[in-house]
């Protein structure tokens, strides 16, 4: 009885209303939620979207402040639940006197701590920093590897890491599966999956391979500032119209960025 009530009050409209307005119902890394068995689109559809992407912008950049790939091996590793806007004020003085990794090493793990420690995780991040520092200059001569396997070896770096640095520094199409790629494989169906490896999987199935370099900025950019995890905002969202997701909000007529460039993709076809 007691059981009936609940499960009943468990799928009142109200409730659900709730969750949803708490994002509860959005995709996370730590609840996928039910995931699709296949993309909700087709080859043109895809190659639609990120055509929309690029039409928007050309050239997407990240938001890490960095000066070489050491920097931006360490921006990476500070950036794990941290903004980059966090990680760029605290890497400001940080990069100015130790921009290698002789001079993190010399630098020593407490003056990391003192100067990193306004981002999350900061003690055990300064520590990784050293020992990736005191690994890169005994394994490596010092230099970054562009090397996936070597990376991931370093203290602190993952696969999304190592995905980040490979796509930003080496140019390679690799695609890190964060928070928001994660969310958007699964909420607009593009690429679904129950694991970032799953997503990066069917990512890099589904992108087309002109737009591969790209797609890892232009998706996170989407993420973080239109298609967010607690509301998406359509209204401003350039893939609209393309958009399958069940989460997309209804509007009497295509949203005006959406419509430009769709236009700005049909005007050099014909140019
Ligand atoms: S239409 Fe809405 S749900 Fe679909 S991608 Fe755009 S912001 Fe996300």
């Amino acid at each position: 009885m007691t059981q009936a009530k609940s499960s009943a009050k468990s799928k009142s409209p109200r409730q659900t209303a709730k969750r949803k307005q708490a994002g509860k119902t959005t995709p996370s890394v730590d609840n996928p939620g039910k995931v699709l068995k296949r993309s909700r689109y087709s080859k043109a559809e895809t190659f639609a979207i990120f055509q929309r992407f690029h039409a928007d912008n050309p050239e997407p950049e990240g938001e890490l402040d960095y000066v070489n790939a050491f920097t931006l091996l360490v921006a990476v590793v500070l950036s794990a639940q941290a903004t980059d806007v966090g990680v760029n004020r605290a890497t400001k003085n940080l990069f100015e006197i130790a921009d290698t990794p002789e001079k993190m090493l010399a630098l020593g793990e407490d003056r990391v701590r003192e100067e990193i420690r306004t981002i999350g995780l900061y003690k055990n991040k300064a520590k990784n920093v050293v020992l990736l520092s005191e690994q890169l200059l005994r394994e490596h001569g010092g230099e970054v590897p562009e090397n996936r396997e070597a990376l991931e070896e370093l203290p602190g770096v993952g696969r999304k890491t190592a995905n980040v640095v490979l796509n930003i520094y080496f140019g390679h199409p690799t695609i890190a599966v964060d928070t928001h790629l994660f969310r958007l494989g699964n909420r607009i169906g593009i690429a679904p999956g129950k694991t970032p490896l799953d997503v990066e999987k069917a990512m890099e199935k589904a992108v087309p391979a002109e737009y591969s370099l790209h797609a890892h900025h232009w998706l996170i950019l989407h993420g973080r500032y239109i298609c967010k995890a607690r509301k998406p905002e359509c209204r401003r969202c350039v893939i609209y119209d393309l958009c399958k997701s069940r989460e997309k909000e209804k509007f009497d007529a295509i949203p005006e960025i959406a419509v430009r460039t769709r236009a700005l993709i049909e005007k050099d076809k014909i140019a």
